[in-house]
């Protein structure tokens, strides 16, 4: 096959796109990750739709061996989480299909989008049916303590799904298989030893391209089953040595325990939310009833969007990081811009975003920061 051209140059074309595309991104993320779900559950607390939710389950239950507290409050967990998704379905739709597609970046058919809806659907409520119902129960059984033991069971639970996640979540969405280009494979695993990675068991190849036409690559496991996942995307538009660089990155996250950082900052943030939710969500309603679930989520809500900005902050800051990790990997910087410059385009991201919009939603600094600091390597090689 052959290799696309390097170093790659910035499409003048794909640029103008790209503004148009990460503007719409941005409005749309705003209405569905925000106007939405706060309006939506307002309406269903406030309008005591809520209220006449959880007293439907529980007459129908009523009689039936399932009736008592906790199958209704499985129940209405269920039923609130797919009113949830069915409400937000439509903008799903549009951001994530339609859009997508107008824009070239995806190449998935409709029935294949609603599997993958659906199958989302059934991961978020196997998960977050116990979770809540759990939290409620603590709140109920321990109303001065909740909180501490909610915030242990979740540190716990984040825990063990950042290890198991890729193992089980990758194949449901992805199929997969052992890359077959053995040097390729070789070269990734001689530099992961080379930069004190050691235990590469698999390098992975992931057939995202019946999806998306966006690249990715990843590395996860622990211990002597460490994986690099490489989207096929990535290994048929970039040229290998913007492979070895994007692995190098995800390498740097590894050698540099990102993932245990997460989960660390993440789990002692929870200690001082929970907290808050406490004082404020007992002073108006209690863990007595489930139909206060809406009004629990809008109080969790309103102080994550306080404390997304720091662990926005965190993130882009480890990316960095990895960045830094890459570049003394590969000790060619041209590399490194080569790859930025082809990912932006593919992706049609924004270069230089106003510091505001980085600041906000950005889990990585903005494209252009990546590029000055390869830029810079240039300038102050390290030996
Ligand atoms: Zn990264």
């Amino acid at each position: 096959m052959e290799e696309p051209d390097f170093p790659y140059e910035f499409d003048a074309k794909r640029r103008k796109i790209a503004q148009i595309y990460s503007k719409q991104k941005l409005m749309i993320g705003l209405f569905q990750g925000v106007l939405l779900p706060v309006v939506f559950l307002s309406l269903v607390y406030f309008s005591s739709f809520s209220n006449r939710l959880e007293t439907n389950i529980s007459s129908i239950l009523a009689g039936t061996p399932l009736s008592g507290y906790w199958m209704v409050a499985i129940l209405y967990v269920i039923a609130l989480m797919a009113l949830v998704f069915l409400a937000g379905l439509p903008i799903s739709f549009y951001s994530g299909f339609k859009m997508e597609h107008d824009y070239g970046l995806s190449n998935q058919s409709v029935p294949d989008w609603i599997k993958d809806q659906v199958k989302s659907l059934s991961i978020s409520l196997l998960i977050t049916t116990p979770l809540i119902t759990g939290v409620f129960y603590l709140g109920r059984t321990y109303p001065e303590r909740w909180w501490l033991f909610a915030g242990l069971i979740l540190f716990a639970f984040m825990g063990i799904m950042s290890n198991i996640a890729h193992l089980v979540l990758m194949p449901l969405f992805f199929k997969t298989e052992i890359l077959e280009d053995e040097e390729l494979s070789a070269r990734l695993k001689r530099m992961a030893e080379d930069n004190g990675v050691k235990g590469v068991e698999k390098v992975v190849k992931v057939h995202a391209s019946d999806k998306t036409e966006k690249a990715n690559a990843g590395f996860a496991g622990m211990g002597k089953s460490k994986r690099i996942y490489l989207f096929d995307t990535l290994l048929d538009k970039f040229h290998r040595k913007e492979v070895e660089g994007v692995v190098a990155h995800e390498m740097g996250h590894y050698a540099n325990h990102d993932v245990l950082r997460y989960i660390v900052l993440e789990g002692l943030l929870i200690f001082p939310v929970f907290f808050f939710v406490d004082r404020i969500f007992t002073n108006w309603a209690s863990f007595d009833n489930i139909f206060h679930l809406p009004l629990f989520l809008l109080i969790l809500y309103g102080l994550y969007s306080f404390i997304d900005p720091i662990t926005l902050a965190y993130s882009r800051h480890r990316e960095r990081k990895a960045d830094i990790f890459a570049l003394q990997a590969i000790r060619d910087p041209r590399i490194m811009i080569s790859a930025f410059k082809r990912l932006s385009d593919i992706d049609l991201a924004e270069i230089r975003p106003k510091r505001i919009v980085e600041v906000l939603f950005y889990s990585h600094p903005a494209p252009g920061k990546r590029l000055d600091m390869a830029k810079e390597w240039f300038k102050e090689p390290s030996s």
